[in-house]
């Protein structure tokens, strides 16, 4: 099947056509019942159909969908900047609402590059980035993209911002294991920065844990201290891209918590409309701001619909249904739940061979010889026979392999709606189980 959403009218369609959905199940025309693992691309955070986001949906529009973010505000978006800059980490006090997780990282990297401009800093224009990443598929956040498979047709188009491996422990490309490799990784930025000059520098984006192009790959303890030394030293930011992560798919707010570290920038996306709405956002600290505001005054970005009312009117919402059903603190519970039935699997079926992942993003790596970790001999093959037949068990699963840079394209995340209970987290291993079975 080809990755496409073109849509021919009147031919045959490429997709199962979807009636509607509810919690966390999706239902076909055919009445084909699928359970969403994957929440679409990590995206319907709270499951599909809830009465409490409709309402407030139809509730904005009755008053007012969309005003012109350069001639208005609405009372939609101010509370959701308020609300969103209580439930963040630090002084990131600042939302610039966009409508996609690409916007949101390139609005990142431009408000990275404004910033020393504002400070009279002119040579700063790079925002680099590590391999295997994925921060989206505008020309701007593909050039920070290290997923091979997603930039090689535009090549010619890109600036080259990846520029040091991931923390891709299960693989580790020096061979070490953490913390006894004194996080050599992350010491690579150190090295890049002498060779292209700090002086031209702007940001280094990373998302907290890789997502598309790995599969929940998630770092040791100190590998963020270190990042983050590093970029301080040189009088680089640090851009979070939680545009997966955030909004409580790992538990908490931002997982940036997991490590104890603030960023400068940070991007948001997917989980902040839940499929509902598109919403996204760079959301930016004081310290940035402060020269922008005593500067220009103006962020140079924004698109027509940015913080539309409606958007935000569903964004806050989907905060406040987390909130009231205490969503976020079930998190933990669940996820020991999902890993200790996974770990099971993973007995049963030589084929997985790394199960990776914080809170309800989590990602499986499927090889040839688990002793070994040898991957197949046809990169992705394996995870495209997965994904079709885990459809015809009635389970939604998200491919996320395809950026492990010429290694293994073999890799799945499991991220289901975090409103998922335990019965249906049985019910999701259930399917899972069955589909395994059919590759043994
Ligand atoms: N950043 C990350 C970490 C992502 O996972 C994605 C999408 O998968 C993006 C950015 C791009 O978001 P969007 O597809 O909404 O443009």
């Amino acid at each position: 099947m080809t990755q496409t959403n073109l849509i021919k009218p009147m031919l045959e369609t490429l997709y199962p056509v979807i009636d509607y959905g509810k919690g966390v199940y999706l239902y076909d025309k055919t009445g084909k019942e699928y359970l969403d693992a994957s929440s679409g691309a990590i995206t319907a955070n709270i499951g599909h159909g809830v009465e409490e986001i409709i309402e407030a949906m139809h509730e904005q529009a009755k008053r007012v969908s969309f005003v012109y973010r350069s001639q208005f505000t609405s009372e939609a978006a101010e509370n959701l900047a308020k609300k969103i800059a209580e439930l963040s980490i630090g002084d990131l006090n600042w939302s610039f609402f966009v409508n996609s997780g690409s916007e949101a990282t390139e609005t990142a990297m431009k408000i990275a590059i404004q910033y020393w401009q504002e400070k009279g800093i002119y040579t700063k224009n790079k925002v680099l980035s590590r391999w295997m990443s994925y921060h989206g598929i505008t020309l701007g956040a593909l050039s920070m993209s290290g997923h091979t498979g997603r930039r090689a047709r535009f090549i010619p188009l890109l600036e080259d911002f990846p520029v040091i491996h991931p923390p891709y422990c299960y693989r580790c490309p020096y061979n070490r294991e953490a913390p006894e490799c004194g996080y050599v990784c992350a010491q690579e930025l150190d090295t890049v920065i002498k060779r292209i000059g700090a002086e031209q520098i702007a940001a280094f984006i990373a998302e907290p844990i890789i997502g598309a192009s790995g599969g929940a790959i998630t770092p040791p303890k100190d590998y963020y201290k270190v990042i983050k030394e590093i970029c301080d030293k040189n009088n680089i930011l640090f851009i979070a891209d939680e545009v997966m992560t955030g909004f409580g798919r790992t538990g908490p707010m931002l997982a940036c918590e997991h490590w104890d570290i603030e960023p400068d920038i940070v991007a948001l996306g997917k989980g902040m409309g839940a499929g509902y709405a598109p919403i996204a956002a760079a959301l930016v600290s004081d310290r940035i701001m402060e020269p922008i505001l005593q500067g220009s005054k103006v962020v140079m970005s924004g698109h027509t619909l940015s913080a539309n009312p409606q958007s935000c009117a569903v964004s806050l919402a989907v905060l406040e249904y987390l909130d009231k059903n205490e969503i976020m603190k079930e998190i933990d519970e669940k996820s020991t739940y999902i890993f200790q039935r996974l770990k099971v699997l993973q007995k049963m079926f030589p084929f997985i061979g790394d199960i990776r992942g914080k809170g309800l993003m989590i990602g499986l790596e499927f090889v040839e010889n688990q002793a070994n970790k040898t991957p197949f001999p046809r990169s992705f093959l394996f995870t495209q026979k997965l994904i079709g037949q885990a459809e015809k068990c009635g389970l939604i699963l998200y491919p996320a392999g395809a950026g492990i840079d010429g290694v293994n394209g073999d890799a799945i995340l499991i991220a289901p709606p975090l409103t998922i209970t335990i019965p249906e987290i049985d019910e999701l291993v259930k399917r899972l189980h069955e589909t395994f079975q059919l590759f043994t």
